[in-house]
């Protein structure tokens, strides 16, 4: 007797929403003007801040340009895998034109073959940013399709649970009300860079000092400078926030400044606040740079964007050796299955993304309206299949629809590919 058959890869289509008017979906940036995450209760540094002409909003420079892209992918048997990132119409392009080809055709199991296949091929172009994130997205409705067919949760495909319920704490305009929501700690938005001199690191302090009255000594509050500092002023602003709780202080420079980081942990020699980044790090090679040279105490992948799950649990095995922990940013299910399998992965993120920072409310905003979302200080996963939730396709369009026939003709470039018959010592 054989073991159970899989149905091959039908099809793969890239959803996204045309044009982007603050409609959020998988782009955590794309929210309305007058949102906290677009500096609606306070403002928020970027990188940006360094050009006065776009220091006022992150919408200013087209933070939320892109928008979301939502990858389907069906099997043979009409069984359906769906994985999200930010993309927008680009993304389509690059799924739908290039690398739908080693995908149809392939038996949904080979996840690691397709991955390979996919990073291969866009290197010219990719290594980073949105030709990964493009890949993040096919790997993660891979991984849906497969627990879908497998009728399990991913996590369980992942080597099953380490922890019976995940904590989390939430990123918001008000730590105050995540308190009384009862997350176990918050952290908040950076509101001025180093453009702004003496008195906007003044106001730094003033405003972190001011949350921490209001929480109490006891709950934990970060920082998350969202790339906009320098080395000196990183290193300044964590001295300055230590007596007031700081926990940890996030993404204080660019992500290609892998020595500026080294530079700010020597500089901060001895004290208690934890360095944390990696939201904008994408693959293993780039988290191996922050692991290798200990920068940080916490890497932060958005499993939506450093290349899926695939490249995900490597990242985290590889994190492990080195005795480092693994908070994802964001990403939601996609973050959670994760964190679920893995040991060193202890704590979760939710981003509030109500305007307000008052309510709780879905992550991927529309998207699914069976996301799972954090109650009493924990996100604890429903019994369903894949990832779990569903995708509302209401307002998705598909830019670059490609005809049955092609995905057929892709598929049996795959079904028919020839066998080795040369055995080859591979070196
Ligand atoms: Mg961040």
């Amino acid at each position: 007797m054989g073991t159970r058959q899989f149905p091959k890869i039908k099809s793969v289509r890239a959803l996204c929403q045309q044009g982007s008017g603050g409609d959020q979906g998988a782009d955590c940036h794309d929210v309305q003007d007058n949102h906290w995450l677009n500096c609606g209760l306070a403002p928020i540094a970027t990188p940006m801040g360094f050009h006065p002409q776009y220091a006022g909003t992150r919408k200013s420079w087209g933070i939320n340009v892109l928008g979301t892209l939502a990858v389907e992918i069906e099997a043979e048997d009409g069984t359906v895998g769906v994985g999200v990132t930010i993309g927008g119409e680009p993304g389509c392009y690059i799924v739908e034109k290039h690398l739908s080809r080693f995908v149809e055709g392939q038996d949904p199991r080979n996840v690691e073959l397709i991955w390979d296949q996919m990073f291969r091929a866009t290197i010219n172009y990719g290594r980073k940013g949105l030709p990964i994130q493009a890949i993040s997205a096919v790997d993660l409705a891979l991984w849906d399709l497969l627990g879908k067919l497998r009728n399990e949760p991913v996590y369980a495909l992942l080597g099953g649970k380490t922890k019976d319920r995940l904590p989390v704490y939430s990123t918001t305009g008000r730590p105050d009300i995540a308190q009384k929501l009862g997350f176990v700690g918050a952290k908040i938005a950076c509101c001025h860079g180093p453009s702004e001199g003496d008195e906007g690191l003044r106001k730094n302090i003033e405003f972190f000092k001011g949350w921490r009255e209001k929480v109490g000594p006891n709950f934990p509050l970060s920082l998350d400078c969202y790339m906009a500092l320098s080395v000196p002023y990183a290193s300044r602003l964590a001295r300055e926030l230590e007596p007031y709780g700081l926990k940890w202080i996030e993404e204080f420079l660019p992500p290609d400044n892998y020595d500026g980081y080294k530079q700010v942990r020597k500089n901060l020699r001895g004290s208690n606040v934890l360095l944390t980044t990696g939201e904008h790090e994408y693959t293993r090679y780039g988290f191996q740079q922050l692991l290798e040279s200990r920068c940080v105490d916490i890497i932060q992948p958005d499993i939506t964007w450093l290349g899926g799950l695939t490249e995900a649990r490597r990242v985290v095995a590889m994190a492990s050796a080195y005795d480092t922990l693994v908070i994802p940013h964001g990403s939601s299910v996609y973050s959670y299955h994760l964190q679920y399998a893995f040991q060193n992965c202890p704590l979760a993120e939710y981003i509030n993304m109500s305007a307000k920072s008052d309510t709780i409310v879905p992550y991927f905003g529309g998207l699914f309206p069976d996301e799972p979302l954090p109650e009493n200080g924990f996100i604890d996963l429903p019994d369903r299949p894949g990832f779990g939730v569903t995708l509302k396709k209401d307002n998705l369009s598909r830019p670059y629809a490609r005809s049955e026939e092609d995905s057929k003709r892709q598929a049996e470039a795959n079904i028919n590919r020839a066998l080795p018959t040369k055995p080859v010592f591979p070196f």
